[in-house]
């Protein structure tokens, strides 16, 4: 039946709608409040003569409808079918940010603040989002100095309460000592107080608190405790007094502003708590054939209707009005138990904030069309350069890591279009190659990798961490395989007699080489070159994530295991350790002069041990503090041990 023919038996009732190409294809997925008019929209030309969507129209073959009880129902089945189909035609949001937020649990004796990713219904208090990390390092941080709650986890409370003293927090005045009564409930339930206060952004009931409370206490001539709430008052006045506050109302908004160029299209969202602006998140989509508030009311069904990534705030603001606000409201006012109005402001401070949004829009705009053209040169460079038959927009790169001949891993980072996508990031502990056979552990990983191709078809090009040596191994497994794709080695120019290419020279960087195969002599691109900097990027990215993997896989092991997998360090020795020096940790912190000195370790043995225990921390101290509460992104090959997945950053 002819898509014309097939409209006039459609229902009048609300459902959702997928056109679908002649193979069977689902181009595109809305929802309606009457299906047939929806759908015959698309067929006849609109007021101003223009079909609705032509390129869809042309590629459209048929059109399949279901029906649901209301619009409320089409919207949740819509963004279910979107995610299911990701219809080209589509505003489809990559579920991809990492929102952070603060989590404080009044139910808990002594409550802590903790990082998390979700808005929950536990009867907690969540505070955010915060949109990097860092910022939220940052309030905490500045938190703690004026509201010194307690920082570690059950289990650690649970063995200093048990030793009757607290732990280093206590002595450097960032924790008041719980775990040891060093402060009673009352005392303790204030700073909670305080705290949330504060996250909320109730700075004025906060200081009228405080200023009490201090008054009280000199009244009472508690005079230590009356400079202690002054100090903490002047703290509190010095943080807000940072803070921009953007609306005279304190109430909590999602401001959405939106930039268009042709099909390029630019979301900015604003988060506003209490009247000031604590973060922003920029989407960017592309061949949008959609008018603007159908877009926003897809991108706003799919930001909060899945899952429990996004608090639904009191209030949103758009740039546009929103096409279907009513079954949009419904959804949302369902989500968060209460009312939440959805408007495009015309005048006063909402419409300042939507202003303000729409302009980041822009720039985010104009940064994305620049990046893209600098993107597509990189891509038109390499694919010149290196003679590729394709342009290379999905990169796989591997690297393996060792820590002196134990702890092999390896890591496959993705990038797409220049953006990593992390949920294709994955982490290979190897076990079937001794540790220091570098290209046995590559191929290991390559077989592995090759053999999963069904389920992950190869990228554009597979790159390698490393030089001819590296890229024969991955050669050899594609042919053993049977597969063929576009390969590089990216190593850097080695030292005459040095063993290491990662070496500097006149303490700079050595250049960058590219092997290819068939091709005797590395190529070398300017150190400027777009093309190599985006290899170097994806290349870079991969060292770290193996280092990552490694790192937290020792953590994970434990001294006894890191002990255990010392080379040459046997359960002899490993006695002689442990009986000498007291303890692993003595082993790891103990010099060279200390380990020789135990009985039966050599001098060979000890500079063993010492250069792991070194390699190990400087490593440590060059990746910073672990994060805290979750881990960091990126899946496991499926043959190692689960670890958390990632999500690709926008
Ligand atoms: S002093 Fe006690 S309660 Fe405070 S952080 Fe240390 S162990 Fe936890």
């Amino acid at each position: 039946m002819k898509l014309a023919e097939r409209v006039a038996s459609l229902p009048t009732t609300p459902g959702v709608y997928l056109f679908k190409s002649a193979r069977g294809r689902v181009l595109y997925v809305g929802k309606a409040q009457n299906l047939r008019q929806r759908v015959r929209s698309y067929l006849s030309p609109g007021a101003d003569g223009r079909l609705r969507m032509p390129k869809l129209m042309e590629r459209a073959a048929d059109v399949e409808v279901v029906v649901t009880g209301g619009v409320k129902d089409a919207l949740l089945l819509e963004n279910e079918l979107i995610k299911q189909h990701k219809p080209p035609f589509n505003v489809r949001l990559r579920d991809d940010k990492q929102y952070l937020a603060l989590r404080l649990d009044p139910g808990e004796r002594w409550p802590r603040l903790t990082q998390v990713r979700k808005f929950a219904r536990d009867g907690a208090w969540y505070f955010g989002p915060y949109t990097s990390s860092s910022s939220m390092r940052d309030a905490v941080s500045n938190l703690r100095r004026i509201f010194p709650l307690r920082s570690c986890s059950d289990a650690v409370f649970r063995d200093y309460a048990r030793r009757g003293r607290p732990c280093i927090e206590f002595e450097m005045d960032r924790c008041l000592g719980p775990c040891c009564d060093r402060i009673d409930e009352p005392g303790y339930a204030e700073l909670v107080e305080g705290t949330a206060l504060f996250l909320r952004g109730r700075s004025d009931q906060l200081r009228e608190d405080l200023e009490a409370r201090m008054q009280q206490a000199a009244r009472d001539e508690r005079f230590e405790d009356a400079a202690r709430l002054r100090d903490r008052l002047g703290a509190v006045e010095r943080t807000v007094e940072r803070q921009r506050i953007v609306a005279e109302r304190p109430v909590d908004r999602d401001v959405f502003g939106l930039a268009r160029d042709g099909g390029e299209l630019e979301i900015q969202a604003l988060f506003v708590r209490d009247g000031r602006v604590v973060g922003n998140a920029g989407y960017g989509f592309s061949e949008v054939a959609l008018d603007d508030g159908s877009v926003l009311e897809s991108f706003l069904s799919q930001f909060y209707g899945s899952g429990d990534r996004h608090a639904v705030p009191d209030e949103i603001l758009t740039s546009a009005p929103i096409d279907g606000e009513q079954g949009l409201g419904a959804l949302l006012s369902d989500r968060a138990s209460r009312r939440v109005p959805l408007r495009a402001p015309k005048r006063g401070d909402p419409r300042k904030l939507v202003e303000m949004a729409t302009s980041n829009a822009e720039v985010g705009l104009a940064r994305r069309l620049m990046a893209r053209e600098s993107l597509a040169a990189a891509h038109e460079e390499l694919r010149e350069r290196l003679g590729l038959a394709v342009l290379p927009t999905r990169i796989e790169c591997y690297d393996v890591s060792t820590l002196h001949g134990t702890f092999s891993v390896a890591s496959r980072v993705a990038f797409e279009d220049g953006v990593p996508v992390k949920s294709d990031y994955r982490s290979y502990r190897i076990h079937d190659t001794a540790g220091g056979d570098d290209y046995g552990c590559l191929r290991e990983v390559i077989r592995r990798r090759l053999a999963r191709v069904a389920a992950e078809p190869l990228p554009d090009l597979l790159m390698v961490d490393g030089g001819k040596g590296q890229l024969g191994v991955v050669l050899a497994c594609l042919a053993d395989a049977d597969l063929r794709v576009e390969t590089v080695g990216i190593a850097k120019e080695r030292d005459p007699g040095s063993p290491s290419p990662r070496v500097r020279r006149g303490g700079g960087l050595k250049a960058e080489r590219l092997f290819r195969p068939n091709r005797k002599d590395a190529i070398a691109l300017p150190a400027s070159s777009r093309g190599l900097l985006l290899l170097q990027r994806v290349r870079d990215e991969s060292h770290r994530f193996a280092i990552d993997y490694q790192r937290s896989l020792r953590r994970r092991l434990g001294l006894t295991s890191i002990l255990e997998a010392l080379p040459g360090i046997g359960p002899g020795k490993r006695r002689a350790l442990l009986r000498t020096l007291g303890s692993l940790a003595a082993v790891r912190r103990a010099d060279e002069a200390q380990l020789a000195a135990v009985p039966g370790i050599s001098a060979r043995d000890a500079a063993t041990i010492g250069r792991f225990f070194a390699t190990a921390a400087r490593e440590a101290a060059q990746a910073g503090p672990e994060p805290a509460g979750e881990p960091r992104g990126g899946g496991p090959d499926p043959a190692d041990e689960p670890q958390r997945g990632g999500k690709p950053s926008a």
